[in-house]
């Protein structure tokens, strides 16, 4: 008689799509703080889900404790044909897996396969490999959102129309609060094993407070019905727009649930598209979900796997060598406060300390931004990444990072650097009334650290990005400048923000 093999589920595989009833073991390695910083409320939320999913699980699902994920499975006997595994969630985990002789299944919880993305990428230049021409194919292929072979609304993407400013004079939205969690033992007893953590000398980012997020099946559920209900008609205008007081805004933050396998990509684009259908829900913010789903997020998962294990590490095009600043990797938010007087940063970086979590318009127009002016060195601000956002899986950065926020890879995922000024912050943001430095001066002690940044950015880099055309008009401007030496010399010698 053969025994069925045990499936191993690491934390990124927690729903129902990645068992088929057979034994299970799940490990909850504690030695991976030790090793890469990580926000509390990260570590809280894995495990969290980890000992949700064992409980329910029941007895055919193990839940082991352990420093090395291979030496808890080789400690049990699970090796070769005694062990499987989904696919593989890292680079790390497909390593372990081919050590230890598991079968590996296909991969489960993306829209498309390894296979199909292949086939499209094949005979493509990096440079080609862009994400409108994956999202436009997918939706061929797939149907979503097409009526016969047109898109529904006549166009792909409404990306152009959803660049609503935040309403003026208003502080938030005026959305009901997001959906939480309610808390319970389990969430009590992780508090505990933190605390024991940092006792024991491991140090995470950020602060400890409730849990903002699902980590079970349920919540999920909960978390989708309640954006379904509530604000995603408002997400599509307002997707790039920003609050100082309202972090969330129109913002699912179902990536979360997404990236820990709680929900399907496909499930929630069906419950997006239906609720377009029965009348509920606008195009615009419809496309943008179905979009950022079986668009961005597949794309950025197939380039983790297309661009090689050392693409992190090996890309650095603009030369950026800057570590980053002690207190991003500390995000105590008395520390921030004392340390900076942009408002867009302080707020941004604050949130993030106090959520680990900012939607993507802070992250990449905010942080990411800031951090490409100031030549942060690009896999160490991936690790940041990774580390402080509770939705920051190691494939989801690199593409995110290296490629699109830090044009660190020289143009595969992004085709032009994404340096902007203050201009831009003002315009879809309320942080500037509040700032000490004004959007609009590049030089003088009020000078915005973004607006002067940017043109102290493209001086520097000028040499790197001259054949990019979509950087002429740009460089053209840097050119004209009356005060370039000027704004250049206070910007090389700026240490405050
Ligand atoms: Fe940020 Fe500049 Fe606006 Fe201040 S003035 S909030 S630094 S963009």
């Amino acid at each position: 008689m053969t025994t069925a093999p045990t499936r191993w589920l690491t934390a990124e595989q927690l729903g129902p799509h990645f068992d088929d009833g057979g034994p299970v073991i799940l490990v909850e390695n504690h030695a991976v703080f030790r090793r890469r910083p990580t926000h509390r409320q990260k570590a809280h939320l894995y495990l969290s889900a980890l000992r949700h999913r064992s409980r329910s699980g029941g007895d055919r699902v193990a839940l082991v404790t352990a420093d090395s994920y291979e030496d808890a499975l080789r400690e049990r006997g699970l090796t070769g044909e005694s062990l499987e595994v989904v696919g593989a969630t890292s680079w790390a985990v497909r390593a372990l897996a081919e050590r230890l002789g598991a079968t590996v299944l296909p991969d489960r919880g993306f829209v498309t396969s390894r296979a199909s993305f292949a086939a499209w990428a094949e005979g493509r230049k990096p440079s080609q490999l862009v994400m409108d021409r994956f999202y436009r194919s997918v939706r061929e292929e797939t149907g979503i959102l097409m009526e016969g072979s047109q898109p529904a609304g006549g166009q792909f993407s409404f990306d152009h129309d959803n660049r609503e400013r935040p309403p003026k004079g208003a502080a938030t939205l005026g959305l009901p609060a997001p959906w939480t969690p309610v808390e319970d033992d389990i969430d009590t007893e992780v508090r505990e094993t933190l605390d024991a953590l940092e006792a024991d000398g491991v140090h995470f980012l950020g602060s400890d407070g409730p849990r903002r997020v699902a980590a079970t099946r349920e919540e999920a559920l909960a978390a989708l019905d309640d954006f379904l209900d509530v604000p995603l008609g408002d997400f599509g205008p307002f997707e790039d727009a920003m609050l100082a007081g309202d972090g969330v805004m129109a913002h699912s933050r179902l990536s979360v649930p997404l990236n820990l396998g709680l929900l399907h990509p496909l499930e929630v684009v069906e419950r997006v598209v239906a609720e377009y259908e029965a009348g509920r829900a606008p195009l615009g913010s419809v496309e943008g979900i179905v979009r950022q789903l079986i668009g961005w997020r597949d794309w950025v998962w197939h380039l983790y796997w297309h661009l090689g294990p050392d693409y992190t590490t090996s890309s650095n095009a603009l030369d950026a060598r800057t570590p980053l600043p002690a207190s991003w990797w500390s995000l105590d938010s008395t520390e921030l406060a004392a340390e900076l007087d942009a408002a867009c940063l302080s707020s941004v970086l604050t949130q993030v300390g106090r959520e680990g979590w900012a939607h993507h318009i802070p992250r990449l127009m905010v942080l990411g931004n800031h951090a490409l002016q100031r030549g942060y060195d690009p896999a160490e601000l991936t690790r940041w990444f990774q580390g402080a956002f509770v939705d920051g899986t190691p494939w989801v950065m690199p593409a995110n990072v290296v490629g699109m926020s830090q044009w660190a890879d020289g143009g595969v995922v992004a085709t032009k650097p994404y340096a902007s000024g203050g201009a831009y912050i003002d315009r879809m943001s309320d942080y500037c009334g509040s700032c000490r430095y004004n959007p609009k001066k590049r030089v003088g002690e009020d000078a915005c650290p973004f607006t002067a940044g940017y043109w102290a950015f493209l001086d520097l880099v000028e040499p790197s990005i001259r054949g990019n055309h979509r950087m002429a008009q740009p460089l053209a401007g840097l050119r004209r400048l009356a005060d370039r030496d000027q704004l250049v010399a206070h910007e090389r010698a700026r240490t405050h923000y």
